[in-house]
C-alpha cells in the first residue's frame, strides 16, 4: 500500500479531508488535484469565501472575529442569532422541502463548530463579510442572517491556507494528477486509483480514497444530458477543471447517485463574464443588487419578482431563470437613489447611463417601446411603504401581474444605469448518496468499502435553490467526516 488514504480533489472539501485525515491519524495522505499548481484549488479558489452556520448568540463570532466590534463599531447590534431550526427552516424552503433530512441536519448541527475547526486547526482566518450582503441603515451596518463570516481574502485566502496547512500538517499533494478511475479488490474494497500524470498513467494505491472531485458544471455535454438546454452554452463562474470525473468514477463501480440531477446553482454574472472563471476576477462578475433594482428581457418585460428576498435566498436560482430568457441577457436598471447601494464588485463594469429612463432604454438590446410601457407600469405600481435597505422592508407594487415585494421606490431619480447581466453556472446539485460518515452507499443501498465523498458530489442536500455560504461549509463539515471516516477505514 503506498497511501492510508489517497483524497481526489483540492478544493475546501478535499483539503479538509486530507488534514481531518491527518487529525485521526492517517500517517501518509496523498492529494491528487488534476489541475497544473497555478490552476490549482477548484471552485474554492474563485468563491467569495462565504460562511452559512448556525449560532445561538452573537458573542459565539468571537471565537472566529474577536476584533469585529472594534473594526465595525456597532457589529454585535447588527447581527442576529441564526439558531439550528432557522438554518433548517431556510433549507427546507429553498429547497421546496426536498433536501435530503438527515444530511441536512449533520450540516446545520456541526456547522459552527466545523467553521471553528477550519480556523483553528485549518489556521483559516477570517472576517465579516462586510462587502457582500451587509448595507448601511443610518450608520448601522445590517447583516444578512446567517451569512457574515468569511474567509480573510475570499477563496483566495481560503484556498491558499487550505494547502498552506495541508502541507505543514506533512499532506503530500501532486499537481497535474487527474484520477481516472477507482481500483477495487476482489472483495468489492476500493483500494487506489488511477492516475493520468505527465509520467503517464499511474495507480496508486491506499487504505482508502477520499473523492471531493466536485461537480459536472465545466462538462458542457454533461450539462446537456442533465440539465438541457440552455445549459450546455452557459459560463461557467469557477474552475474549468470540475468535470464530473469523481461522480462518472463514482458511477462506474456502482455508487448510488442522490439529489436533483436536472438541478444547480447559477446566478445573475456580467454578460461580458469570460466563458470560465478567471483566477484574478474569482467572483466578482456577480451582480446581486437586483432587489434594489428591476430586471428587463429582452422583450422590454420583467419576468421575475427580483425582490421576494434577500439575494442570498434568490440569488442562485434567478441565474437559471435569467439563463432562460431570450438571448440569456437581461439588463438590471437602477435609479440615482440606490446606486451607493450596489455591491462594490459592480465597479468590475461599466453600465449604461442615461439622464432619462427612454434615452437609457435607446442604448440597449431591448425592445424600447414595451420596456418604456413596462417601466411605466411599474412606476405607476411602485412606492407602496418606506424604503429601508437592508430588511425585507415590505414596500411594494400594487396591481402588476409580476409584483415586486420589497424596495419597490419608484425609478425616477437621475442617472439612470442598466447593467447587462447573463445567468453563469456554479455548480451542479446531482451527486452521490453518502451516509453520515460520509461514506458513498452503492446502488444496493450498502456502503462500497474503502470509499468517502465529500463536497460539491455529495448529492441530496440542494434542490432548485440554496441559501448563499451553504456550499463551504457543507464542504467542510463532510470533507472533515470523509478524512476522519478514511482514516480508521
Ligand atoms: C464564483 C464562485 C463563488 C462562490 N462563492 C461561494 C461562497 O461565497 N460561499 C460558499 O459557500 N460557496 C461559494 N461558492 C461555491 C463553492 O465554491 C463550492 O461549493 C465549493 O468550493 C466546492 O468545494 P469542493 O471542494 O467540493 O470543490 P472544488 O473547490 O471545486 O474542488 C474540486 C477539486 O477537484 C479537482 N478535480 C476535478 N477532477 C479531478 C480529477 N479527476 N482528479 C483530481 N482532481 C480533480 C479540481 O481541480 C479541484 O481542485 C462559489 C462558487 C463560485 C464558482
Amino acid at each position: 500500500m503506498d497511501y492510508d488514504v489517497i483524497v481526489v480533489g483540492a478544493g475546501n472539501a478535499a483539503l479538509a479531508a486530507s488534514v481531518s485525515a491527518r487529525e485521526a491519524g492517517a500517517k501518509r495522505v496523498l492529494v491528487l488535484e488534476k489541475a497544473p499548481q497555478e490552476q490549482r484549488g477548484g471552485n474554492t479558489h474563485f468563491s467569495g469565501g462565504l460562511l452559512r452556520f448556525a449560532f445561538g448568540d452573537v458573542r459565539d463570532l468571537q471565537r472566529l472575529v474577536p476584533h469585529a466590534e472594534e473594526e465595525w463599531p456597532g457589529f454585535t447590534a447588527g447581527v442576529e442569532a441564526y439558531p439550528e431550526q432557522a438554518f433548517l427552516d431556510d433549507l427546507m424552503r429553498m429547497t421546496s422541502g426536498r433536501t435530503d433530512r438527515e444530511l441536512a441536519e449533520i450540516l446545520i448541527s456541526r456547522s459552527y463548530e466545523t467553521v471553528c475547526w477550519m480556523h483553528e486547526v485549518g489556521k483559516i482566518p477570517m472576517e465579516p463579510a462586510v462587502s457582500l450582503g451587509a448595507v448601511r441603515v443610518d450608520g448601522v451596518l445590517k447583516w444578512p442572517t446567517g451569512a457574515i463570516i468569511r474567509a480573510v481574502h475570499e477563496g483566495v485566502g481560503l484556498s491558499r491556507h487550505w494547502f498552506a496547512t495541508a502541507e505543514a500538517v506533512g499532506v503530500e499533494i501532486r499537481y497535474d494528477h487527474g484520477a481516472t478511475g477507482l481500483i477495487q479488490d476482489a472483495k468489492g474494497r476500493v483500494t487506489g486509483v488511477l492516475v493520468r500524470s505527465p509520467d503517464g498513467l499511474r495507480r496508486f494505491r491506499a487504505g482508502a480514497v477520499v473523492l471531493g472531485a466536485g461537480g459536472f458544471e465545466a462538462n458542457m455535454a454533461w450539462r446537456a444530458r442533465y440539465l438541457g438546454r440552455p445549459w450546455d452554452h452557459a459560463k461557467v463562474r469557477g474552475t474549468r477543471h470540475n468535470q464530473g470525473d469523481g461522480l462518472r468514477m463514482a458511477l462506474d463501480i456502482g455508487a448510488l447517485p442522490s439529489g436533483q440531477w436536472t438541478g444547480c446553482h447559477a446566478t445573475p454574472i456580467s454578460a461580458d463574464a469570460p466563458d470560465y472563471g478567471k483566477r484574478e476576477l474569482t467572483d466578482k462578475t456577480n451582480r446581486l443588487s437586483y432587489p434594489y433594482g428591476v430586471m428587463l428581457n429582452l422583450e422590454g418585460k420583467r419576468f421575475v419578482d427580483e425582490a421576494a428576498d434577500h439575494q442570498f435566498y434568490t440569488y442562485a436560482k434567478y441565474g437559471g431563470m435569467i439563463l432562460n430568457q431570450a438571448g440569456s441577457l437581461v439588463y438590471q436598471i437602477f435609479d440615482g437613489k440606490v446606486l451607493h447601494l450596489l455591491e462594490p464588485r459592480y465597479a468590475t463594469s461599466t453600465p449604461y447611463q442615461a439622464d432619462t429612463l427612454d434615452e437609457l432604454l435607446t442604448q440597449l438590446k431591448l425592445d424600447p417601446r414595451q420596456a418604456a410601457c413596462t417601466l411605466a407600469a411599474y412606476n405607476e405600481a411602485a412606492g407602496h411603504g418606506a424604503f429601508v435597505p437592508g430588511v425585507l422592508d415590505g414596500m411594494h407594487t400594487e396591481g402588476l401581474e409580476i409584483p415586486k415585494s420589497n424596495w419597490a421606490q419608484k425609478l425616477d431619480t437621475p442617472p439612470f444605469v442598466a447593467y447587462p447581466v447573463t445567468g453563469g453556472i456554479t455548480f451542479t446539485f446531482g451527486g452521490l448518496k453518502v451516509n453520515e460518515r460520509a461514506q458513498a452507499l452503492g446502488t444496493d443501498w450498502r456502503p462500497i468499502p474503502g470509499l468517502f465523498v465529500c463536497g460539491e458530489m455529495v448529492g441530496g442536500l440542494f434542490h432548485y435553490n440554496y441559501p448563499g455560504g451553504t456550499g463551504l461549509v457543507s464542504g467542510a463539515v463532510f470533507g472533515r467526516a470523509a478524512g476522519a471516516s478514511a482514516a480508521g477505514a
